[in-house]
């Protein structure tokens, strides 16, 4: 019998993107909603911090393996906001729209168009939690600089206005499975992969 996963989130890019990495191996995959687990508060500090909490909180929850992804965009001269707070950035409605016009206007305030430092990096954490407790978290980085106006309709969140070092396209102008070879996401999957091969 195939072993249960429930990927802790309700944010249907992350869930559609981690499944897709997931097919490789002997899962059944749910997600938080398949379960009606709400979301939990992320009180923490870190990535890290946030995805153990989102992970333990659906482990327990539904008694089945877990993996839990908490994500963000970090702006260098934002000081790595908005980092852990890239989903409260776009507000109840989760209006991402809103959220870039609102990189681009805290940008605006401290320097002039040109003069803007646009460096920035996606991160995700992921946790993976057992049932009974145990878990182990891996983090992956994507750097590259933000561009505007956003371009592109692929993706999700911030996907319009991130473009990785070494391309000329943002993610939202990617393929799906083209960003999904460069992501953050995917580099911090390659790390736990091992760990999945022996489920
Ligand atoms: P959380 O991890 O659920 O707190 O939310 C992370 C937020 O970061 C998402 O809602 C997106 O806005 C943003 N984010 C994380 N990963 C990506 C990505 O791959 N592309 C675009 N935005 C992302």
């Amino acid at each position: 019998m195939k072993t249960k996963l429930v990927v802790a989130s309700h944010n249907q890019g992350k869930i559609k993107e981690i499944k897709n990495l997931l097919k490789p191996f002997k899962l059944k995959v749910y997600s938080a909603s398949d379960f009606n687990i709400a979301e939990p508060k992320e009180t923490g500090k870190t990535f890290i911090a946030n995805s153990i909490i989102k992970a333990k909180t659906v482990a327990d929850k539904s008694n089945c393996l877990a993996l839990a992804d908490d994500s963000g965009l970090c702006i260098n001269s934002l000081e790595g906001k908005p980092g852990i707070y890239s989903a409260r950035w776009a507000g109840k409605n989760k209006d991402f729209d809103l959220a870039m016009k609102r990189v681009e206007k805290e940008l605006n305030k401290i320097s002039s168009n040109s003069k803007r430092n646009l460096r920035a990096h996606f991160c995700c954490a992921l946790t993976l939690c057992y049932p009974a407790g145990k878990n182990i978290s891996f983090e992956g980085k994507v750097f590259g600089y933000l561009q505007f106006p956003a371009r592109g309709l692929n993706g999700f969140g911030y996907d319009p206005i991130f473009v990785p070092d070494g391309y000329k396209k943002t993610f939202g102008e990617m393929s799906f499975s083209y960003k999904e070879r460069l992501s953050h996401r995917q580099i911090a999957f390659n790390k736990l992969k091992k760990y999945l091969i022996k489920i």
